[in-house]
């Protein structure tokens, strides 16, 4: 079947169909990639695969906002479909979980970094599977190269996440996150919202997912899941406790029809709305692609709240930017529209410091590319670096990072010179 031909279904604007016919498989790919006469680019995508610690899952939705007569350079196909060819060496700052959400997690299922807000798991699965995920160490189905720790059955965690919650009155702020909440059950997601809102302490919930950037068609055809929301979403209101819906576009050409008028449904029913998009090469790193993204969400009527920059993730060092991009991109959106619609760009710092602006580093060396951050609310004590990506730097940058010596003194270097710099002020 041809894509014009997948359009034109009447299914095509139907989630459950969507879902059903979610590729999962190289060889599914196939019907959409129009000629590979010497199957170069399938071989290539199954090295790609073979090398990354993310499963493949992409809807066919996306398939056909790809350009697939430039492959290579969609910025859609990059986020969902590896090839090998593209795959660089990581970083040898490099850690799995290198956020250190394991850590954190007082009990199976929650993070709580920061002091008054915390980070539900609610799942393990997401409507599609993005290469940069941090959370790839849980995420999808085990990988060649990367078997997931998985979590509890949600009964079971359920109940002790609701009793930490009740005893932990300081956490205000819920995020429910994942995976995605789009993979939740309509009866699924009015349980954690209802359970959340039980408790008398906690004033805002936010639902994170990637769903409206893929999976549209969920919000207009997905009835009984969008009534969970809403009904959420009221009770919330009664009750004076924001509820949220916290979104993950990328890329302009990521917002269609679909999308506008699942947003308009969302607006006229009284969900709040944001976005967090994650700073990407070949995606979203330049100025004009992310007016463009500021402006149609802005209209969509979504607020654009942060721009994340990549986290450490192994297979996806070719999509990571610099700070000092990260820093030029941010100077160049601010001022061309309503400051609450400018997004704040956030380096979240290997390590656990949470989320910092991008500009707020102590210390910046631009020839080893690394940046070295505080957290005095998070984690006073210590310091976090974020390294540039080794593509980034001259080749003798890059030579020192690769020898274990020099690395060791880049890092100290720059750590003593944070503690200097911070002394001072
Ligand atoms: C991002 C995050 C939050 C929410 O942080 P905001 O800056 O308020 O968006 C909460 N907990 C964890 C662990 C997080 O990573
Ligand atoms: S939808 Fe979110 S949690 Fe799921 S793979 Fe993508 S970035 Fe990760």
């Amino acid at each position: 079947m041809s894509r014009i031909a997948h359009e034109m279904r009447h299914e095509f604007a139907d989630a459950a169909w969507q879902e059903r016919h979610a590729v999962t498989r190289v060889d599914q790919l196939r019907e959409w990639m129009g000629v590979d006469t010497d199957g170069s680019l399938m071989r290539d995508i199954q090295l790609g695969l073979a090398r990354a610690p993310m499963a493949m899952r992409i809807t066919p939705y996306l398939l056909n906002l790809i350009d697939w007569s430039n492959f290579l350079q969609d910025p859609i196909r990059k986020q969902f479909i590896p090839v090998g060819s593209e795959i660089l060496p990581s970083h040898p700052l490099l850690k799995m979980d290198s956020l250190h959400e394991r850590e954190s997690s007082p009990v199976d299922g929650l993070v709580h970094r920061y002091q008054d807000k915390a980070l539900l798991l609610a799942t393990d699965r997401c409507p599609v599977y993005c290469r940069f995920c941090t959370r790839s160490y849980s995420v999808g189905l085990d990988t060649q190269s990367v078997s997931k720790k998985r979590a509890s059955p949600f009964q079971m965690r359920w109940d002790t996440i609701l009793a930490y919650l009740r005893a932990t009155p300081v956490i205000v702020d819920v995020v429910v996150s994942g995976g995605d909440c789009f993979r939740l059950k309509p009866s699924r997601l009015l349980a954690v919202g209802m359970g959340l809102l039980s408790i008398p302490s906690i004033r805002r919930i936010r639902f994170a997912t990637k769903g409206l950037a893929v999976l549209p068609m969920k919000v207009t055809s997905d009835h009984e899941w969008t009534d969970a929301l809403v009904n959420i979403s009221d009770a919330g209101r009664n009750q004076g406790v924001e509820i949220s819906f916290h979104t993950h576009f990328n890329h302009p050409g990521e917002i269609t029809d679909y999308t506008i008028a699942a947003a308009e449904l969302l607006f006229k029913r009284g969900i709040r709305m944001r976005n967090q998009s994650v700073l990407l090469a070949g995606v979203n790193d330049d100025p004009e692609v992310m007016k463009q993204l500021v402006k149609k969400l802005s209209d969509l009527d979504v607020q654009p709240y942060y721009v994340y920059t990549c986290d450490l993730v192994d297979g996806i060092e070719h999509m990571r930017c610099s700070v000092r991009l990260a820093c030029q991109i941010e100077k160049a959106l601010r001022g061309i529209t309503a400051g609450y619609n400018t997004p704040l760009f956030v380096v979240d710092t290997p390590g656990g410091g949470g989320k910092r602006d991008v500009h707020s580093f102590e210390h910046y060396d631009r020839q080893t590319g690394l940046a070295v951050y505080q957290a005095p609310s998070v984690r006073p004590d210590q310091l976090f670096t974020y390294p540039d990506p080794l593509q980034s730097l001259s080749p003798d940058a890059q030579a020192a990072w690769l020898d274990p010596q020099r690395a060791k003194r880049i890092l100290s270097d720059a750590v003593e010179a944070a503690r200097v710099k911070s002394m001072a002020v």
